[in-house]
């Protein structure tokens, strides 16, 4: 028992440090209250276990609390562990890991909640002609490069900033705290570092290079401003496209100073 206690706390417990905690003394008082048992019987012989005695009492009573305590702090475990995996599920996009457009908002939300972040900028990241390289190397090849892109992506930001893939070949990356200027630089390390990296598509075969367009929307301090955000970043994008792709793209011809608002 307490070897799968201490299994437990170190494989899929990690998250569950009090209610291990919990569990081990309530098995603890079951290892001690069996072991001076134990010595009683060296002791005394069975005689030591009639029902009248002061120690077979306690014994009882923190027998009954175990079975009543225990059965349903175990199913409220095994439901609690099952929310949060249906969550994580529900916020992830299976392919790469990166949070999906709920878990977006859901993480944007309680950055702006939580007071981690004042501000945000949005940077919309789609891979050039994504759709030749499907054509030429397969649909499989393209799965590698999509999960690839979001390993850099991920790998390029910030810690603490919000890395997704949109759908498709289109990732989001929100910048926390970052003023115009910085999420202009960002976005220009995201595309430089896709830009140099090869991907091994196959064994043995010719890696793949391939680029990003990026549109950077303003800023904002909502997570209800995230539509805005997004309809920003595409319409950036959509202009980076146009104007040759591989390149970064800001929210407005007129590069106003972003409102905060
Ligand atoms: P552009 O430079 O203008 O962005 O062109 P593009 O080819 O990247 O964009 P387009 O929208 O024409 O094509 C995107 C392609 O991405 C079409 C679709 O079949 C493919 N695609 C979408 N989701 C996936 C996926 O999960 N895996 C793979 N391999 N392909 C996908
Ligand atoms: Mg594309
Ligand atoms: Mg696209």
């Amino acid at each position: 028992m307490a070897l799968t206690v201490i299994y437990g706390a170190r494989t899929f417990a990690k998250d569950l440090y009090g209610e291990m905690v919990f569990f081990a003394a309530l098995i603890s008082g079951l290892c001690v209250l069996n072991a001076l048992k134990f010595m009683k019987l060296l002791d005394g012989g069975l005689d030591a276990l009639q029902m009248d005695r002061q120690f077979q009492l306690v014994f009882y009573i923190y027998m009954s609390f175990l079975a009543t305590v225990l059965p349903p702090s175990i199913v409220w475990l095994v439901l609690r562990r099952l929310t949060d995996q249906l969550r994580h599920i529900a916020a992830r996009d299976p392919m790469t890991q990166l949070l999906n457009r709920r878990g977006l908002t859901e993480a944007l939300q309680l950055s702006f909640n939580q007071r981690r972040a004042e501000h945000a900028h949005l940077l919309v990241v789609d891979v050039d002609h994504f759709k030749r390289i499907n054509d030429t190397y397969g649909h499989h090849a393209g799965d590698t490069v999509l999960c690839r892109v979001a390993e850099i992506l991920q790998a390029t930001a910030r810690r603490g900033d919000l890395v997704s893939r949109l759908g498709g070949e289109e990732f989001a990356v929100i910048c926390l705290n970052t003023d115009f200027p910085g999420a202009m630089h960002m976005a220009e390390r995201l595309r430089a570092a896709i830009e140099t990296q090869t991907i091994d598509i196959a064994e043995g075969g010719h890696p793949l290079q391939c680029t990003v367009t990026v549109g950077v929307s303003q800023g904002f301090a909502d997570a209800h401003a995230l539509e805005a955000a997004l309809q920003q970043a595409d319409a950036a994008l959509y202009r980076g496209k146009a104007a040759g792709r591989n390149r970064v793209e800001t929210a407005g011809p007129s590069m106003a100073p972003p409102s905060y608002a």
